[in-house]
């Protein structure tokens, strides 16, 4: 099952742990279900293997992973700085886990860097950068805990990975496949479930905690968003989805509460890319979803300079919302060349 790792990488890192004290894990800011599965699934091996670890986050995770085993245990950089800061100088060694550079990290990034520990990238987003002492990345790989799951096997550990680890490894299999419909063409990843489920998770919770549950007032912003604020450009196949600050108000957001729905206008039949632009403190917030391979990371880089998975992507724009989607409307047509060749009328 772990042919695509190359064995003397993972005795290394074996070796790096064994010979580490106290271990910090750290992730992308704004963490999802993979980012903090991915952590803090390692964080319940490291334990049963009897070392401290930790886990180190830029900022809060979102409600919806409260269920998670060991969440509360998380210490979250714009809550405790001075801790966080401390935790990543004693650390001997730093697991960098679900990102590709340090910027993804916003103001923890320069904390991880500075630190002297050992660092190893654990990731699976495109196009890393080189700022760890080695990098497992693999694009390929459904999401970081799957990545995870074959290192720990790898390792020879599975015997003591414990159902609290395998718990968080399965929710961030679970959520960035969206329950297996997305991201998931390799057929061994249901090996790798199987053998999470063996330890005894109860994968209909996640799935219900995880991804199938939001508060009212996020499914009601959510509709609104869908049947007031998506434009449809037909000749595009594509769909933009725009929020303000007020809009956000008006429904009492709070964070999370758009989640998914960049995804919802990929149901209609037809529809090949999406672009949901959400308007911040400081910026705008440019998600995109696509299918058929049409590359929303390739806009996001070229239009924004974010980037991502080639049909999962993001970006910060600074400046307004209107003028955010200005720029990504005019520069659509462009893009036109990336299609599939046969499409289907929208209806
Ligand atoms: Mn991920």
């Amino acid at each position: 099952m772990n042919k695509m790792l190359d064995s003397a990488m993972t005795d290394r890192f074996r070796k790096m742990i064994e010979e580490s004290e106290s271990i910090v894990l750290t992730c992308h800011v704004r963490p999802d279900g993979d980012a903090i599965g991915s952590t803090l699934g390692m964080m319940h091996l490291l334990h049963s293997l009897g070392k401290r670890a930790v886990v180190v986050v830029p900022d809060m995770p979102p409600r919806t992973l409260n269920f998670l085993p060991g969440i509360r245990s998380i210490t979250v950089y714009t809550k405790h700085e001075d801790y966080s800061r401390r935790l990543m100088e004693e650390a001997d060694l730093i697991i960098c886990c679900d990102f590709n550079k340090p910027s993804r990290q916003d103001h923890l990034g320069p904390v991880t860097q500075a630190a002297a520990a050992k660092k190893v990238l654990v990731d699976h987003h495109q196009f890393p950068d080189d700022f760890c002492d080695l990098s497992f990345s693999y694009p390929d790989m459904s999401s970081t805990c799957e990545l995870m799951f074959r290192i720990i096997c790898a390792m020879g550990f599975y015997p003591q990975l414990d159902l609290n680890s395998a718990i968080c490894l399965t929710t961030g299999l679970i959520t960035d496949t969206r329950n297996l419909s997305v991201n998931c063409k390799n057929p061994d990843i249901y090996e790798v479930l199987m053998k999470l489920l063996e330890k005894g998770v109860d994968k209909t919770r996640i799935v219900k905690e995880a991804l199938m549950t939001q508060s009212l007032s996020s499914l009601r912003l959510q509709s609104y968003a869908i049947s007031e604020k998506m434009e449809i450009f037909r000749d595009l196949h594509g769909a933009v989805t725009t929020l303000d600050m007020e809009e956000l108000k008006r429904f009492g957001y709070e964070r999370g509460d758009t989640e998914g729905l960049v995804n919802m206008p990929l149901n209609v039949r037809g529809i090949v890319f999406s672009f949901f632009l959400r308007e911040d403190e400081d910026c705008v917030k440019v998600s995109a979803r696509s299918i058929e391979n049409f590359p929303v990371s390739k806009i996001c880089e070229d239009l924004f300079g974010g980037g991502g998975h080639l049909m999962a992507a993001g970006a910060e724009f600074r400046g307004s919302l209107e003028e955010c989607r200005r720029i990504l409307v005019e520069a659509l047509p462009a893009y036109r060349q990336y299609l599939p060749t046969r499409l289907e009328k929208i209806e």
